[in-house]
């Protein structure tokens, strides 16, 4: 067995064709345009589906993550650090249970960057500026939501991920026994003959032994359930994909492809730097690049993503949209403060 293997494994859901409208080989600009305009038909697409029965956001833990990474070329604080917090969430319809992003924090700690910090910073200072919130198990407990009714699992990408507890492998049961992996194919063929660009922040040898069976191999945009999308965003990763929800707000995405929803609307920023950086080099986003691999395609992901969501209910200036690791304001990283914080997704269907 290897991560070659994995390729192997066969899709779920129904696919949905809106994105095919955008030319992969065409310039960037192109396909930049493209990408807005299907948006418009995806959008009609996925509303005509219906929507899921509930949907709920459990926070996992708050971490320092380098803020020339996720505030990428923008910001000017002079904090080598900010401050994330990675949630999950839970998406239900009828006989189905999708838990999307359950990041085994514990297990991640071991991944090549984490485990080079951890070793650079002090027990105390550790302490300080890590919060772990609830672990994945703990957050479904307290939803009332036993490990066997999870049909689906699925991460934006799999930087940090060892999924070896939730789906188990030849030692090892798995946590939730009829949970299937939802992941991108190119995600997989990535992580089986990994690129220096990436090494860092993957743990490849933590799939050598996992259940083909218990993995589904996405090819592009899938329809799960009724108002439930996971979109190809390639870009952060070049396997990376969105959660797109149908709610009663409307339509919301959920990804790692930016860190703070102003990270979509610079110009609304007040974070120092973010909304003159982005005006200066004329962006009209701020990426979030750990892994340098595909910027003009993670531009492009986040424009399409923005075009994908009905503004927020709270403030109309701002796409209504989750980061799933999200800017949090800490004492500890002066001139980081986020302008704007989603924090949740709250659905339930009428
Ligand atoms: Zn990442």
């Amino acid at each position: 067995m290897s991560v070659s293997d994995l390729r192997q494994a066969a899709p779920v859901g129904t696919r949905l064709d809106a994105f095919d409208a955008v030319d992969r080989s065409a310039p960037y600009g192109v396909q930049l345009r493209q990408g807005q305009t299907a948006a418009e038909a995806f959008r009609r697409d996925l509303l005509g589906t219906g929507q899921p029965t509930s949907v709920s956001t459990h926070d996992l833990v708050t971490l320092p993550y380098p803020s020339r990474f996720g505030l990428w070329m923008a910001a000017v604080t002079p904090s080598p650090y900010v401050s994330i917090t990675n949630r999950m969430l839970i998406v239900r319809w009828p006989g189905n249970v999708l838990v999307f992003e359950p990041s085994d924090h514990e297990r991640g700690e071991y991944t090549p960057y984490f485990a080079r910090l951890n070793d650079q910073t002090p027990a105390l200072v550790q302490k300080r500026v890590v919060t772990r919130h609830a672990t994945v198990v703990e957050n479904l407990a307290a939803a009332g939501i036993a490990p066997e009714e999870v049909t689906y699992l699925a991460f934006d990408h799999l930087h940090t991920q060892d999924v070896r507890r939730w789906i188990g492998t030849s030692s090892e049961p798995a946590a939730f026994p009829n949970a299937k992996l939802v992941v991108q194919r190119q995600e997989l063929e990535a992580m089986a003959d990994l690129h220096p660009l990436q090494r860092q922040w993957y743990q490849p040898d933590t799939y050598v032994d996992l259940r083909v069976d218990a993995i589904a191999g996405l090819d592009g945009d899938v329809l799960l359930g009724p108002g439930v999308a996971l979109v190809a965003t390639p870009g952060h990763a070049l396997g990376n994909q969105s959660l797109v929800l149908s709610t009663t707000d409307g339509i919301w995405a959920v990804s790692e492809n930016v860190i703070a929803v102003e990270a979509m609307a610079p110009e609304h920023s007040k974070i120092p730097g973010m909304a003159k950086g982005a005006r200066t080099w004329g962006r009209e986003v701020v990426l979030n690049t750990n892994t340098p691999e595909a910027l003009a395609d993670q531009y492009n992901s986040v424009l399409k993503e923005k075009a994908l969501v009905d503004r927020s209910q709270r403030d109309s200036r701002f796409p209504q949209f989750l980061p799933s690791s999200e800017l949090t304001a800490s004492r500890y990283f002066p001139g980081t403060k986020p302008t704007f914080t989603t924090g949740s997704i709250t659905h339930r269907s009428t």
